[in-house]
């Protein structure tokens, strides 16, 4: 089996250069993050709190941490001092909390709404026509401390690939209709199976783990 570090050469080889690479290191150990950090990664994506922050704590500090799972309101406040970017904001008493904690730190926290686009739904994630909603509102406005830079989307994990494309489409379209007015900059779509057909509808990041890091045990 290839090592962390040729899996991330072969990433940095075969992505375009616009695209950002999230290492998604949940459940592996310090050690795996240290050796993908010693091959020049720089962000990585957790999708617990607490996981996250002992991470953080216990590795350089010029890493960027992505929080790319569930957020449960009362521990933002965990990851407020550090957060780089959150991909699942995805309702807006969460915007609330953000935007509090951000304020308490003195920072504005850059976040991605997460929008559901996979029609099975065992997912999380805005409702597409309240994302749309949303962003054509003033409602965001209310919280100053939080940046919305992009949207966030999870395909389903079917083998069907016109039904990936189908969803990725959906988000690349939202995508498109507020890139201008919303001053977008990223699209997190594609993780380990499904990142070559996200490129292919505009993801500008993509997230990925077990191609990196090997087979999670559990998640
Ligand atoms: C676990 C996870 C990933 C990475 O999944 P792989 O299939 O291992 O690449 C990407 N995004 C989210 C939201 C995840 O929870």
């Amino acid at each position: 089996m290839a090592s962390i570090t040729e899996n991330l050469n072969a990433f940095k080889k075969a992505i375009p250069e616009y695209v950002d690479l999230v290492a998604v290191s949940k459940t592996k150990p310090v050690a795996d993050l240290q050796e993908a950090y010693d091959a020049g990664q720089r962000i990585f994506g957790e999708n617990k709190i607490q996981e996250m922050t002992d991470k953080w704590e216990a590795l350089p500090k010029d890493i960027k941490w992505h929080m790319i799972g569930h957020v449960q309101t009362n521990k933002v406040k965990y990851m407020a001092p550090y957060v780089s970017l959150i991909h699942s904001a995805d309702r807006l008493k969460l915007f609330k909390v953000i935007n509090k904690e951000a304020e308490k730190n003195d920072r504005v926290i850059d976040v991605l709404l997460q929008v559901k686009i996979a029609e099975e739904d065992s997912k999380f994630g805005m409702d597409p026509e309240e994302a749309k909603n949303l962003l054509s509102g003033d409602q965001l406005k209310k919280y100053p401390n939080v940046r919305v830079v992009g949207l966030m989307g999870m395909a389903s994990f079917v083998d069907d690939e016109e039904q990936i494309k189908r969803e990725f489409s959906q988000l690349e379209k939202i995508y498109n209709t507020f890139k201008a007015s919303q001053g977008f900059t990223t699209l997190s779509m594609g993780m380990s199976g499904d990142y070559r057909l996200a490129l292919e509808y505009g993801s500008t990041m993509i997230r990925i783990g077990s191609a990196i890091f090997g087979a999670r045990n559990y998640d």
